[in-house]
């Protein structure tokens, strides 16, 4: 069962989140967002970014040291890890087999992807599984 099962997201973040992934194109850009649980909602307060190690348009992994790094200070602010975020510089925001096999979460937390590939950036957000994904609940407040 996932902790929460709907997430806020502050437009202030969302707005920074798509700015990374311009910003980080042609590369995919990763990140964490972080918040509390409040009645069964992820409320999203606050984000991290973390380099793509692998330095790629198609693919991500999240560099270690900032993983500690943001882990660190949410520990510090009582922060729960709500969402991973990444981009698809290229393509549609639906998970890509990688992203489903590459899951080290489980269903603890959403995949919030973001595409640059249409005219405007386009936001979806993602439970992965064992074996494939769904579409997350999720609105920008
Ligand atoms: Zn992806």
């Amino acid at each position: 069962m996932p902790p929460f099962t709907r997430l806020t997201i502050p437009d202030l973040l969302l707005e920074e989140v798509i700015e990374h992934a311009r910003s980080e194109a042609p590369n995919e850009c990763c990140g964490l967002l972080a918040g509390h649980i409040e009645d069964g909602v992820g409320v999203m307060t606050a984000r991290f970014t973390v380099a793509n190690d692998l330095h790629s348009s198609t693919r991500y992994e999240t560099n270690a040291r900032d993983l500690f790094t943001a882990f660190r200070a949410m520990r510090k602010d009582n922060l729960e890890l709500l969402a991973i975020y990444h981009s698809h510089p290229t393509s549609e925001p639906v998970p890509s087999l990688r992203d489903v096999e590459q899951n080290t979460y489980g269903e603890t937390v959403v995949h919030l992807i973001v595409s640059l590939a249409g005219a405007k950036p386009e936001v979806r957000a993602w439970w992965l599984t064992e074996v494939g994904y769904r579409e997350a609940e999720w609105s920008a407040v």
